[in-house]
């Protein structure tokens, strides 16, 4: 028994040997990531929940290491929060998508829109709106065409510099979703101070949707106060047939999720898009 513990701990220590050495390595490698191309964009459709209609895909990011292969975001963004690489990745992602979605706009598919993500981090900088007009410049997309999703973190911390910050957005022509709206602890009265377009119900709560549950009167809280301060709510995470057409009934203008179609690589988005005009 002695010796089992004493292998479990070698083991142990190895394990968080490995996990540290990964740390490091991911913090080092997250600058090479972006020159040598590691990085990628996967788009998912959001579309009206009546009409079918594409309204805007989900720019969501992924990164294929050359020794740890693919990582998933929740693991490697919050590193790029901390050491402050958040700043070019997300450049190089509004670039990204803006370049694509205006791709597709040149096809044909005329009144597609990116929704970004964009981290409470970026906003720390005033170089972000630079950012996104130089993004929307080299593309030469219409702003009105670019959605950024911001989390209620941002909310909290409602800095002067943050609003002034959402307001010239606005100004732009950018619009602006509540991401995961639901789960954040912050005061509602930021709802009607604030330049939002759209409120995005996190996907546990259409997890668990279903004529019984307590979810239910969640989601309709939401739709009700949402189209009452005349923004457009969005139901994210939709995987079965019923959670949809509940969702359609109680009157959510927008769903996202694999039911619909799961985040594709840009060559098989076009597939999907083309195959959905026929
Ligand atoms: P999020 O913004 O809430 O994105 C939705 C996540 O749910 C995505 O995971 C998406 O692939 C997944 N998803 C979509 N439909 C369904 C569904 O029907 N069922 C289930 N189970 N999942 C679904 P992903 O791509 O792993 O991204 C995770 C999180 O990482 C995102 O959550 C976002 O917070 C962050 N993230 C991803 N890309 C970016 C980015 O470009 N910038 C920033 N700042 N954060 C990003
Ligand atoms: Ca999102
Ligand atoms: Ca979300
Ligand atoms: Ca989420």
């Amino acid at each position: 028994a002695k010796a089992d513990t004493h292998d479990s701990i070698i083991f142990h220590s190895d394990e968080m040997n490995i996990e540290l050495e990964k740390r490091i390595d991911l913090e080092r490698s997250l600058r090479k990531g972006i020159e040598n191309n590691e990085f990628f964009l996967v788009y998912q459709p959001i579309i009206h929940s009546t009409t079918g209609e594409i309204k805007i895909c989900e720019a969501l990011l992924r990164w294929v290491h050359p020794k740890w292969g693919l990582i998933p975001p929740l693991e490697f963004i919050p590193i790029a929060e901390e050491t402050g690489m958040i700043h070019s990745l997300g450049k190089w992602i509004l670039n990204a998508a803006c370049k694509q979605v205006k791709e597709w706009q040149e096809a044909g598919f005329k009144n597609i829109g990116a929704s970004v993500n964009v981290s409470a981090y970026q906003l720390d900088s005033t170089r972000f709106i630079e950012n996104v007009k130089r993004a929307l410049e080299l593309s030469g997309l219409e702003a009105k065409f670019l959605h950024l999703e911001l989390t209620e973190s941002v909310m909290i911390d409602k800095s002067k510099k943050t609003v002034s910050m959402m307001r010239e957005l606005k100004g732009m022509g950018v619009k602006i979703s509540i991401d995961d709206f639901g789960t954040g602890y912050s005061s509602l009265s930021y709802l009607k101070h604030l330049p939002i377009h759209a409120l995005k119900i996190d996907r546990s709560f259409i997890q668990n949707l279903n004529q019984q549950s307590p979810e239910l009167s969640i989601v309709h809280a939401i739709l009700t106060m949402g189209h009452g301060l005349g923004l457009r709510v969005v139901a994210e995470g939709i995987e079965t047939n019923d959670q949809l057409a509940m969702l359609t009934s109680l009157g959510c203008d927008f769903v996202q999720g694999y039911l619909i179609e799961k985040p594709l690589e840009a060559r098989h988005f076009t597939q999907w898009l083309e195959k959905k005009q026929k």
